[in-house]
């Protein structure tokens, strides 16, 4: 079977499911591999759990007229995507960047789906079966798709773009994240700039954050940039107001307030402003947009319980949202404040070093009341509460549970630290 053979059967079928528990029925079951398991011996489940076909890539699987044999399952589902892509009428906008990728994804959806048929990644599927799967929702009214690339080695981000051929892109910023895979702050910025040399290779318009002097640098020359900025005036000018707790700023005229906290949070609005601006979407529908979204899933959520304010960010840490949360909660008005900060990942031979910068910045900070979770931040200098796993936090935590003013929560996804809000 070709590829327009398959796409006219995707057509048919439009519906792709990638896990037998979770098969909807008619649907086409790509048979995937993964470290631990092997797609192609679940393809008859899934046909009996009521998919339409199966896409299998060994012979021995290939049993009857409902099972399709491709030579590779995942390139096959990567071509298609890109193919549908293609023959859709809608634009793509792409971004990348070390954090608030999935918030500003949130953000830009909201405000273009005011004026547009919009869809958007799903949650955080943003690597090579998260973007095909993203491609592959585009429908016949879909006018602007918006995908979320993430990466966390080079040449990643390249690849993710052969694939959506996106028609705008924007990065969020350079930080601390994934430095192991990456090799150091430079390789940070070479990979996630993948998205920048391959929209300048086609000619095609890119968002910017004219405030960020990596950004300026690598598209001053570019014509097709679209820019924001709170003080060069060559750019749309976006001016911040404060995030005490939730950010507010202003932008012709008008006052947005959010529902998101931190001042970190303020560019991904940015983001979302002129991309909105960009699209011709009124700007009263802008601010309503932005003043309606809701954070979900664990990032930055403020949550209140038994007297305390707590600031839920247990989604996912790195040095550099870790730095931003901390000195967000600094500025924070509250009579008195606790940090539980757990171990952030994927930082290899700097982990040593990222995990004492943080301990030295609440340190520097004035912070007093600071728990330590896990082996990288036990092993730190410092007077602060360690606990080198989990369990044994928790314990302590029991009977010491802060009465009254702010905790922030924060770690890397592996911690799970979302778990002690059951404590409080
Ligand atoms: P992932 O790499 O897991 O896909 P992401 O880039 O999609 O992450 P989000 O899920 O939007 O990022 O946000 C994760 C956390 O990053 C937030 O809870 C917040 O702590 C922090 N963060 C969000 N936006 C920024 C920003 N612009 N600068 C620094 N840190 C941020
Ligand atoms: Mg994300």
């Amino acid at each position: 079977m070709n590829l327009e053979q398959l796409h006219q059967l995707f057509l048919a079928h439009p519906t792709i499911c990638t896990d037998t528990r979770k098969i909807s029925k008619d649907c086409l079951f790509f048979a995937l591999k993964g470290p631990n398991f092997n797609g192609n011996e679940f393809a008859d489940r899934a046909l009996e759990n009521g998919a339409a076909y199966a896409l299998v890539d060994e012979e021995k699987f290939n049993t009857s007229e409902k099972h399709i044999l491709v030579e590779d399952v995942l390139t096959t589902l990567q071509k298609l995507s890109t193919y549908h892509r293609k023959q859709s009428k809608a634009k793509v906008v792409s971004l990348t960047g070390s954090n608030g990728k999935t918030t500003s994804k949130e953000l830009i959806h909201s405000v273009l789906s005011q004026s547009y048929n919009t869809i958007a990644t799903l949650g955080n599927l943003n690597n090579h079966i998260g973007v095909p799967l993203t491609l592959l929702s585009i429908t016949n009214e879909t006018e602007i798709a918006i995908v979320e690339m993430g990466a966390n080695h080079q040449k990643e981000i390249d690849f993710l773009c052969g694939i959506a051929q996106p028609d705008y892109g924007y990065i969020t910023n350079f930080g601390k994240a994934h430095l192991e895979g990456f090799g150091g702050i430079e390789g940070v910025i070479k990979g996630k700039s993948e998205l920048y040399d391959h929209l300048i290779e086609n000619n095609k318009h890119i968002f910017m954050n004219a405030d960020d002097p990596i950004q300026l640098e690598k598209l001053g020359s570019y014509v097709k940039k679209i820019g924001y900025s709170t003080e060069n005036p060559q750019y749309f000018n976006i001016n911040y107001v404060d995030a005490d707790p939730f950010v507010q700023f202003t932008f012709e005229g008008l006052k947005v307030k959010t529902q998101l906290i931190g001042r970190y949070n303020f560019t991904n609005c940015c983001a979302a402003v002129v991309i909105g601006k960009y699209f011709n979407v009124p700007t009263a529908k802008i601010k309503a947009a932005l003043e309606s979204y809701q954070p979900k899933n664990n990032r930055s959520q403020i949550i209140e319980k038994n007297g305390l304010e707590i600031i839920l960010d247990a989604y996912n840490a790195n040095p550099s949202s870790m730095k931003v949360a901390i000195e967000n909660l600094k500025g924070m008005q509250s009579d008195f404040k606790t940090l539980i900060l757990g171990d952030m990942f994927e930082l290899g031979e700097d982990a040593k070093k990222e995990h004492q910068g943080i301990v030295d910045l609440a340190t520097s900070l004035g912070f007093s009341n600071v728990f330590l979770v896990g082996e990288n931040f036990s092993r730190t200098q410092t007077d602060f509460h360690q606990f080198d796993s989990y369990d044994s936090f928790e314990s302590y935590l029991k009977g010491n549970v802060p009465r009254k003013g702010t905790v922030l929560i924060k770690g890397s996804r592996g911690m799970a630290l979302e778990r002690t809000l059951d404590l409080f």
